[in-house]
């Protein structure tokens, strides 16, 4: 990785950050100093932003490392930081949820309501032999109850277990069998492209294979019909009959809050453990930082589902426990139509959007004519996560949502690091399009080679995280060996995220995706995202999936697979041009190592169920093998999709 092409970071746009937000920003360029001079110190002052039953004895004991404790000795309860305070502080009747689900019927929560449930289901899961410790496994579409269920598992010190309602009985079963929980939450169904699925015959289906299944509660939703067996309960019957009186006890800093299972894109999928005082302490701030989150005017909207990390953190904690008003949606961004988000953004005069790439790079497919129709003029930040974004995106998020005035934020972190960790300040940092910038106060990132030495600026490697961080994960659920074998043994004494960046002339970091990612083309390591950039910079492309095939004369080739923008004629001859310009395209942007060998025009690309490309089928196709295995692909008729409708050009 080290080894880097010398023409590749040419850009050179930068966008300050606009004056009246600077101006007022909830954090200044003194918090990097106040971080730098006493990190320790630092995490503290944001810790007091919470409020603590017993305050901590010491910040940080890292005598076992890579096992850390953070706000050692310190007890809270993370649910009366979301909600309590603010209902005692006299903020009950704020909206905390303007909900909107997909067929278009709504609710608005404000704090008062939202305590009241999270009491209720507290008091009703108590009832079911529920106690701190236990773990509850919660799967069910996005409506408010999803919120409910998880703080009111916090509010008894229950470890939750959120599984993304896409998943199938076998992964849901698995995580169950995974962490031997007690309870399931779940409901019949939910609304996904404008039809009720049933989501509790997967429940069935996976509970039947789980022993430690003692109860499975039912949320209504759909009102579909439902089969019904002697652990089942129906919400509406038990939480919402429950007492809406309910006295929160604080637990250890270090209570298991919840266990989150990765993906799996690359493997079996880890139970990724956070805990309860640091990863407060982090994802508070980082919301109150990132996203300058003013609780009086702020209408923020995190498009996530609650089933990824982000829904945990940006929809869930770090929000409520700032006193947020939040939108939350259901269903799909095409449901009934290509401009729903816009729509809601409209509807709800959201101030602030927090998406992911593979949402933005299909807008652009879409056309910008369709953000025009709405009045986004509400807009006054807008966030980016879950894989590297290109330039381009970048600038058609900026220009077609941001009309050009609204900072991004491009921000770096993981599962595993519960938080927010590389990203620009909005009121500090003069941002360039693609680049996450810089590690946040407190946080200590860099780029290293394969010896672990920081690499220069303008030079690339692997990104580590040097210093414990309050959010970071404490293990893998039932198995330390695992996590140290994962993290903590590629470099010695170093966190290694298994992400490729670079550190530009200014010391910028860009993220590169996943090391596995990296080509190696004679003799050059050459990311797919650099190669996929340079494709979305060309004016006829929406989205692009970049893989090293192998090839007997360098190594490995470039193969890539693009999706035309809407209004580009990809049929027969013009495609045969569009791939040659392509080629020739990445070749004048990247240098010509970079000219992929073949580019395919393709409808679609396989995604992951949270929407990232899975390059590792179109490995198998770009080298004419059978496919792997699809089970976590979102849409399993895509790769039919594209082997139909693909067109090639050598
Ligand atoms: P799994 O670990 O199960 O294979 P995953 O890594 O996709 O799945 P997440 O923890 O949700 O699961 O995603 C974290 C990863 O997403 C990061 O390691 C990185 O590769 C990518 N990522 C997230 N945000 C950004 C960003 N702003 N820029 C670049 N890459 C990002
Ligand atoms: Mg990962």
């Amino acid at each position: 990785m080290s080894e880097t092409l010398e023409n590749l970071l040419q850009e050179n746009r930068q966008f300050p950050p606009p004056d009246a937000l600077a101006a007022s920003a909830n954090v200044t360029a003194a918090a990097y100093d106040e971080a730098a001079a006493d990190r320790l110190g630092f995490w503290e002052a944001q810790a007091r932003r919470l409020s603590w039953a017993t305050p901590w004895e010491s910040v940080l004991d890292w005598s076992n490392p890579p096992f850390a404790k953070w706000f050692v000795g310190g007890k809270l309860n993370v649910a009366y930081n979301c909600l309590d305070r603010h209902v005692e502080a006299g903020r009950g009747s704020k909206v905390a949820i303007h909900w909107e689900g997909e067929p278009g019927d709504t609710r608005t929560i404000t704090y008062a309501d939202l305590h009241r449930s999270v009491c209720q289901a507290a008091n009703a899961l108590t009832d079911l032999g529920v106690t701190a410790g236990d773990r509850v496994a919660i799967y069910l579409p996005m409506i408010p109850e999803a919120a409910v269920a998880m703080l009111a598992c916090a509010r008894i010190g229950a470890t939750h277990s959120v599984v993304f309602g896409g998943f199938s009985a076998d992964a849901l079963s698995g995580r169950i069998q995974d962490a031997s929980a007690k309870v399931v939450i779940t409901a019949d169904g939910g609304y996904r492209r404008g039809k009720p699925s049933g989501l509790k015959p997967i429940v069935d289906e996976a509970v039947a294979q789980c022993p430690t299944i003692q109860h499975v509660l039912v949320v209504r939703r759909t009102g579909q019909d439902v089969a019904w067996g002697d652990k089942d309960l129906w919400w509406h019957e038990t939480v919402e009959q429950a007492s809406p009186e309910h006295e929160a006890q604080p637990f250890d800093s270090e209570h298991p809050l919840f266990i989150l299972y990765t993906s799996g894109t690359t493997a079996k999928p880890k139970g990724i453990l956070h805990t309860t005082g640091g990863y407060l302490t982090q994802v508070s701030y980082t919301h109150h930082a990132v996203f300058d989150l003013k609780p009086d005017t702020d209408v923020f909207w995190c498009t996530a589902d609650i089933g990824w990390v982000t829904g945990h953190s940006y929809i869930v904690y770090g929000p409520l426990s700032n006193g947020a008003t939040q939108i939350m949606y259901e269903g799909t961004p095409d449901t009934p139509h290509k401009g729903r988000f816009w729509e809601i953004v409209e509807k709800y005069r959201a101030t602030i959007v927090y998406t992911a790439p593979t949402l933005i790079r299909t807008m652009m497919k879409w056309g910008e004519d369709i953000p025009a129709k709405f009045d986004l003029s509400s807009l006054r930040l807008l966030g980016s996560v879950g894989e590297p974004i290109n330039p381009e995106a970048w600038m058609w998020y900026r220009k077609h949502i941001g009309r050009d005035t609204c900072p991004i934020v491009d921000t770096w972190w993981q599962t595993e690091t519960g938080g927010i960790m590389i990203s620009p300040l909005p009121g500090v940092t003069a941002t360039k399009p693609g680049s996450a910038m810089t590690p946040l106060p407190g946080i200590s990132a860099d780029v290293v080679d394969d010896q672990g030495e920081s690499v220069p600026n303008g030079g690339g490697g692997y990104l580590v995280l040097r210093e414990p961080w309050p959010s970071m994960l404490r293990t893998i659920w039932g198995d330390d060996q695992r996590f140290v074998d994962t993290y903590w043994s590629r470099f010695d004494g170093m966190y290694f995220a298994g992400d490729g960046a670079k550190r530009d002339a200014d010391g910028h970091l860009w993220l590169l995706g996943r090391v596995d990612d990296v080509m190696l083309v004679s003799g050059h390591n050459i990311s797919t995202t650099e190669v996929e950039s340079a494709l979305v910079s060309h004016p006829s492309v929406a989205e692009a999936a970049v893989v090293g095939a192998t090839d007997p004369t360098t190594g490995q080739a470039i193969v890539a697979f693009t999706i035309p923008r809407g209004h580009v004629d990809s049929e027969g001859d013009a495609g045969e041009a569009l791939i040659a310009e392509l080629r020739n395209h990445v070749a004048k942007t990247l240098g010509p190592i970079a000219k992929p060998r073949q580019i395919m025009l393709v409808p679609e690309l396989p995604k992951t169920r949270s929407g990232k490309i899975m390059r590792r089928l179109l490995r198998d196709v770009a080298e004419n093998r059978s496919l792997g295995d699809v089970t976590t692909l979102q849409d399993s008729t895509v790769m039919d999709l594209i082997a139909s409708g693909m067109k090639t050009g050598k």
